[in-house]
């Protein structure tokens, strides 16, 4: 671990530069920046990093043996820089955290805790250091096995140095959605798995830890046959919740306060690496000149969808779409004007679909879209309005040269199972046979694979 030591300036010039502070905490730190005193800086800036540590932007580490009570440790969960700070002491209650005896605790049948993230020493490892296997770094995930096997080192931690004997994810899919349950090896995918109102309520709305040390006694929403403790813990990004973490013991009788921090600790690190693991997918599976998923991300995608659509008894629809006579806007306003001319018509088709559908630049002037669960007519509306909304825009707002230049798709569609049984027969119908006939029968026009099929065959002799 790479190691500098900053001043103050240092540091405050950092937090500004970096993501971690909100708005407000952001305009404390210029003012703190701007105090002359540097004791008085010292302290502001102490103020303001346990603000930030209060709602679990940092983590507080404990200090390690040794140390002075006028430093204090912290994590950063964003980037895993690891802060020690001085500040001008002597401070009363610098390390009152550490040392205070625990209070004998009076413990409910169900218990309402606040998150406060922290590694209490005696869960760090031989080193004296909060081990970084609980930070490692993280590449894209973009299924529910990749999410697990990152989560993974979480979930052993906290199996080998708490009371816990299992750990569970579940994730939202979209802000207000269903949540969907992260599996671990050897167990089969529960998506969707319904949470109880108090987990919705108490966890995700108001982001406490619900703790329930005894799960036969509870009388609430009890579900039949549960035994033992459980610790549901709010998955927090930012201002997001993005899901829960469920800690869960065979035998009851409540987990103790520094476990729930160490619990708190670890569902801060999961949401924070899912979150980035999906700024890393967004980057990668981004085609640039027209912000839609590129090729790559579709061709993963159909799979996933035409598996989904087997197991929920749902279809799919595909649209391909491709610009009609783009290579006159090319050779009449240049290749630049035409690369305006396809972004402004990847962002019409991403304002006209719903956040479930997959849009990705297929190639060149060619875009596909995945709709799930959609019937035939619903995908034939969207294709339409899809066509019109294109026919209808005016590029000259944009590139004033292309003002006389008009711009329209063609479209084919087919329906996932009703049209076609594999991924490759769906995108052969809808692109090789509807789109071709679109294009055929005039252009500026929806053509779906059951119309170009039934067309094909009036002409055909002896039929
Ligand atoms: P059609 O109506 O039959 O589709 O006519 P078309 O002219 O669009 O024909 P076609 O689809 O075969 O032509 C594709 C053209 O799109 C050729 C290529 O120069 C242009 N093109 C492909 N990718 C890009 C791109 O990234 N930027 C620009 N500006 N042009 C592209
Ligand atoms: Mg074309
Ligand atoms: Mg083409």
């Amino acid at each position: 671990m790479r190691k500098e030591r900053l001043t103050y300036q240092d540091l405050l010039r950092k937090l500004l530069a970096g993501r971690l502070l909100q708005r407000d905490e952001r305009r404390t730190a210029e003012g703190v920046l701007s105090v002359r005193d540097p004791v008085d800086m010292a302290l502001r800036l102490g103020g303001l990093l346990e603000e930030v540590a209060d709602r679990g932007g940092l983590i507080r580490l404990a200090p390690r043996s040794g140390d002075e009570a006028t430093l204090r440790r912290y994590l950063d969960p964003g980037t895993n820089d690891n802060w020690t700070v001085e500040l001008p002491g002597p401070r009363a209650e610098a390390d009152s955290t550490e040392t205070a005896p625990t209070p004998a605790r009076l413990v409910q049948p169900v218990e309402e805790i606040p998150i406060v993230p922290a590694v209490p020493s005696r869960f760090h490892d031989e080193t004296g250091e909060p081990f970084d296997t609980f930070f490692t770094s993280f590449s894209p995930c973009k299924t529910p096995e990749e999410i697990a096997a990152a989560l993974e080192p979480i979930r052993t931690q906290l199996l080998e140095r708490t009371t816990a004997t299992d750990v569970r994810f579940h994730f939202l899919l979209d802000d207000g959605a269903d949540l969907v349950a992260v599996p671990f090896r050897g167990r089969p995918p529960t998506e969707f798995e319904p949470l109880g109102d108090r987990v919705r309520t108490v966890v995700l709305g108001r982001r406490r830890i619900l703790h329930v040390p005894n799960l036969a006694a509870r009388s609430v929403d009890a579900q039949a046959g549960r035994t033992g403790a459980l610790a549901s813990v709010p998955l927090v990004s930012g201002d997001r919740s993005t899901g829960v973490m469920e800690v869960v013991r065979e035998t009851s009788g409540p987990f103790d306060p520094e476990e729930l921090q160490f619990f708190s600790m670890a569902a801060l690190t999961a949401a924070g690496l899912v979150e980035r693991a999906e700024v890393l997918e967004k980057l990668i599976f981004l085609d640039k000149l027209t912000g839609l998923y590129n090729r790559a991300y579709f061709d993963d995608q159909i799979d996933r969808e035409i598996e989904r659509a087997n197991r929920m008894g749902t279809s799919v629809a595909l649209l391909m779409a491709d610009l009609d006579h783009f290579k006159q806007i090319n050779d009449t306003w240049g290749h630049q004007a035409g690369d305006e001319a396809l972004a402004h018509t990847g962002s019409i088709i991403r304002a006209n679909i719903r956040s479930i559908d997959v849009a990705a630049r297929y190639g060149g002037e060619e875009f596909a879209v995945l709709l799930p669960s959609t019937t035939r007519s619903r995908a034939e509306l969207t294709a339409e309005r899809l066509r019109r909304v294109v026919a209808d825009s005016s590029l000259g707002e944009l590139v004033p040269e292309l003002a006389e230049a008009s711009l329209s798709i063609s479209l084919g569609i087919a329906l996932y199972p009703d049209d076609a049984a594999t991924a490759k027969q769906l995108i052969d119908r809808a692109d090789r046979v509807a789109l071709y006939a679109a294009k055929n029968w005039g252009r500026n026009r929806v053509v779906s694979w059951a119309e170009a099929r039934d067309a094909n065959e009036e002409l055909r002799p002896g039929r």
